[in-house]
């Protein structure tokens, strides 16, 4: 054994964990959010490669070296080709990933009980609970991950699903407290997974729309969990704390974005929202939406007062953010006050929009938050939408029987004009039309994000 390594490998454990938590908190802020990652990933490799000395592991140094080349190489091919706006399906399968990972080591530790092995109950129980939440987050983000691709219907409902749901996740249970009490076979084994994984599915599959973020989130909660049971297990103190930070930051986001678009966690679990998916454009609407050409919405914007700029999925997909930053920069200095408000859940991940402003090189003082900014659109002379829907959809402070109505929106038809950039009739990712598009004072200026916004800068130009 290598000379003081039994202090070594628990004072390594530890720096891992602070620099862990030290990173998460410094990713709070986009101003030291690099920082944080770059610290989160030492911090990684640190706990990994402190692993290599552990006195626990005796052997399979080749296995281990294999499985870290080829887990690295997939996330750093994956990680470098990912476009932003696959970023959570990305996000989705790496959660799967821990999940599988934590129910792995369950089986594994269960499986030697099998052999022979004593195992204590509070460590049984530890890795009977970590199986049941680490599959089901494995085989749920899954199916996130198939259904954020496109690779699956949006949902999948059938009657009496939730008797059905409550009856495996309810097997799952029972197998678990069998295994618990009687210690495990492996029939009993196979049966309890194989159900957890089914329970994972069944949850996933009835749930979409606009809904799927807040089931990612839950999911990364999930597998944090998962993980810091089985670093229980493990006696690995990294893994629990890790896991511990991860299941608590999951859990905050999960219940941030459910407030953000007002739906409680059992409804966004049982309720089925996002049916528009699949039958269509819901709510009536009456009126018409009027178009705009890029040169008289430039007029309107260069002899305006304040500009409020409201990116949304569609300047993502666009990647328009250089150009809206460009108009920006030349409407400053003409004289026209421009900001920008972001909805917390505006394009398809948290954060979305901050990132992509950012990288364009906006300066995070002229970016503000929904509560920050709603009540300036009054006073606002025209607000520019480009690529939002949902996030600015009206009914969800008008229409009651809307499936948004209640979620937190960006006030944009209460500025004295509003101007929305997309390419036609598209809906949002809720699939249900948006009441702004028909308002009096809404004009619809119509093409892609990227084009539209470098028609705009030449409209700007010209005035010169
Ligand atoms: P939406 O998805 O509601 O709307 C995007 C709009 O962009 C569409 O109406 C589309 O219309 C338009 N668009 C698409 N491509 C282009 C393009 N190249 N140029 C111009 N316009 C384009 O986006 P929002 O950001 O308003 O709302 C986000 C939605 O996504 C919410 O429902 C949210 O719940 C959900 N969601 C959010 C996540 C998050 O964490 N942020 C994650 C997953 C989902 P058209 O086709 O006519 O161009």
């Amino acid at each position: 054994m290598i000379p003081g390594i039994d202090f070594i490998v628990p004072a390594a454990y530890f720096l891992a964990a602070v620099m862990f938590i030290y990173g998460l908190k410094a990713m709070g802020s986009p101003v030291t959010a690099h920082r944080g990652i770059l610290f989160a990933g030492i911090a990684m490799l640190i706990a990994v490669l402190v692993t290599f000395v552990h006195p626990m592991v005796h052997g399979n140094y080749g296995l281990m070296i294999a499985a870290i080349a080829i887990g690295s190489i997939a996330a750093w091919w994956t990680g470098k080709r990912v476009a932003m706006t696959d970023m959570p399906q990305m996000i989705a399968l790496y959660n799967g990933m821990g999940g599988g990972a934590a129910a792995a080591i369950a089986t594994v530790e269960l499986l030697k009980v099998i052999g022979g092995h004593e195992l204590d109950t509070t460590t049984t129980v530890m890795a009977v609970a970590g199986g049941i939440i680490g599959a089901i987050a494995f085989s749920g983000s899954l199916i996130a991950f198939a259904k954020l691709q496109g690779w699956m219907r949006k949902t999948w409902r059938f009657g009496g699903q939730q008797i059905v749901n409550m009856l495996f996740f309810a097997a799952t249970i029972v197998m678990g407290v069998m295994i618990i009490i009687n210690g495990p076979d492996p029939l009993l084994l196979t049966l309890f997974l194989v159900t957890a994984l089914i329970a994972g599915i069944l949850i996933t599959v009835p749930i979409g729309g606009a809904d799927m973020p807040v089931v990612i989130s839950l999911y990364n909660a999930l597998t944090g969990l998962a993980v810091g049971f089985e670093g229980y297990v493990l006696q690995n103190p990294a893994m629990m704390i890790a896991g511990i930070v991860v299941g608590a930051a999951g859990t905050m986001l999960t219940q941030l974005m459910a407030k953000a678009m007002n739906r409680p966690l059992s409804n966004v679990l049982f309720s089925g929202f996002g049916k528009a998916d699949e039958d269509g454009p819901a709510g009536d609407v009456s009126g018409d939406m009027k178009s705009i050409d890029a040169t008289d919405a430039a007029i309107q914007m260069a002899y305006a007062d304040k500009v409020i700029i409201v990116p949304g999925y569609g300047m993502a997909v666009g990647q328009a953010q250089h150009k809206i930053w460009e108009l920006t920069e030349l409407l400053t200095q003409r004289g026209v006050k421009v900001v920008f408000a972001i909805h917390p859940v505006a394009g398809r991940m948290p954060g979305h929009m901050n990132v992509l402003l950012a990288e364009a090189g906006v300066p995070y003082d002229l970016i503000y938050d929904l509560e920050d900014i709603n009540a300036q659109f009054p006073t606002t002379d025209v607000a520019l939408v480009i690529g939002a829907n949902d996030v600015v959809n009206p009914a969800a402070r008008k229409d009651p029987s809307s499936p948004i109505f209640g979620m937190p929106i960006l006030d944009v038809d209460k500025a004295r004009n509003t101007i929305v950039i997309k390419r036609g009739q598209g809906t949002g990712f809720s699939g249900i039309e948006n009441l702004l598009f028909f308002e009096d004072n809404t004009r619809m200026l119509y093409g892609d994000a990227q084009k539209m916004a470098q028609a705009l800068i030449s409209g700007v130009k010209s005035l010169d």
